[in-house]
């Protein structure tokens, strides 16, 4: 898998599962769309690993518990729904206090009552490391937006903010006791689901993603789902000073950010607008979906080009040697 990567695998894989009976939208979304008599569900699972998505000292129990279902909340929140059914299988040290094992199954339970769902069950298994797999069933009203469906012209958005979460990470990767608001940020995604199921709802995004791997890397899987190129306005990017002083690099390819990225036509522009103070995050308006053969590419003010995608890929032997990066990118 180190030469043949994640993604190289997953192309290869894809086309030989066999679809099944309301299966609407199968491997290779943010979620599966199956539809049980008129209902639309959403399914997605994500896990965190010890080793490869943290180390034991970077989380509490709870603060592990509540990211593990975050982050999965986050691809439901990119197809447009709404969190429901959770459940979590666990895998176990021995040597893990019992104590630590309840906290991080309430930090389930807490984060899931939050945004609407509940815990219907799991699994519970011994292992050499902790890992924390989640599958979320989501509920859609309406039609979900998947990754496919962006059109040339179309304008780019993201949700809340970018790198701060990537550089959170890197303190914690320094020093365990680090803390504010970027460690905050790593700690505690936090899924946009309000601005999610409005932008479903009204039919304001022709395409959407969640943006777990890195900006550049997850426009790249929006843009090829979609057979366009795309293009970033570096200075646009939504970052705090700190991040951008940092370099670009984070903000277009740290990932962990679990933002909402979306092509939006030009004539919902105006709907949009109004209906922003309602999203619950800021939209920020980051460059524009192009024809095909443009690619993927990032621009600054200096014309640098910076192309995708550059994020992270769990087996790549480029990518997989970082270690101690970011959660996995989902179904
Ligand atoms: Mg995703």
């Amino acid at each position: 898998l180190a030469k043949t990567g994640e993604f190289e695998f997953l192309a290869r894989l894809l086309p030989r599962l066999a679809s099944g009976r309301g299966v609407v939208v199968g491997p290779g979304d943010d979620c599966a769309v199956v539809a049980v008599g008129r209902q639309r569900w959403l399914i997605t699972t994500d896990a965190l690993v010890e080793g490869t998505h943290f180390r034991p000292r970077w989380f509490t129990p709870q603060q592990l518990g509540r990211k593990a279902y975050l982050v999965n909340a986050s691809d439901i929140a990119a197809m447009g729904g709404r969190p429901r059914y959770v459940l979590a299988a666990l895998a176990v040290p021995a040597r893990y206090p019992d104590r630590d094992l309840m906290r991080l199954n309430i930090g389930i339970a807490k984060a899931a009552a939050e945004t609407g769902a509940c815990v219907i069950g799991g699994n519970l298994t011994r292992a050499d490391r902790l890992s924390v797999t989640i599958t979320l069933v989501g509920e859609m009203r309406g039609t979900p937006v998947l990754r496919r469906g962006a059109q040339p012209g179309d304008a780019l958005f993201v949700s809340g903010e970018l790198g701060s979460a990537a550089y959170g990470r890197r303190l914690l990767s320094r020093r365990v006791t680090a803390r504010g608001h970027e460690v905050r940020r790593f700690r505690e995604p936090v899924p946009r689901l309000e601005a999610a199921a409005l932008l479903a709802q009204h039919r304001l995004a022709s395409a959407m993603i969640d943006v777990s791997d890195g900006l550049l890397q997850d426009l790249g899987h929006l843009c090829a789902a979609s057979g366009v190129g795309a293009r970033v306005e570096v200075e646009q990017l939504p970052c705090r000073p700190s991040i951008r002083a940092a370099g670009h690099a984070l903000a277009l390819s740290g990932g962990e950010d679990y933002e909402l990225l979306c092509a939006v036509p030009m004539h919902r522009l105006a709907r949009m607008r109004k209906l922003q103070h309602r999203f619950g995050c800021q939209m920020t308006r980051i460059g524009a979906v192009m024809p095909k053969s443009y690619g993927v590419r990032a621009v600054d003010a200096l014309g640098t080009v910076y192309s995708g995608p550059t994020g992270f890929d769990h087996f790549h032997a480029s990518t997989a040697a970082r270690r101690h990066r970011r959660t996995p990118r989902s179904s």
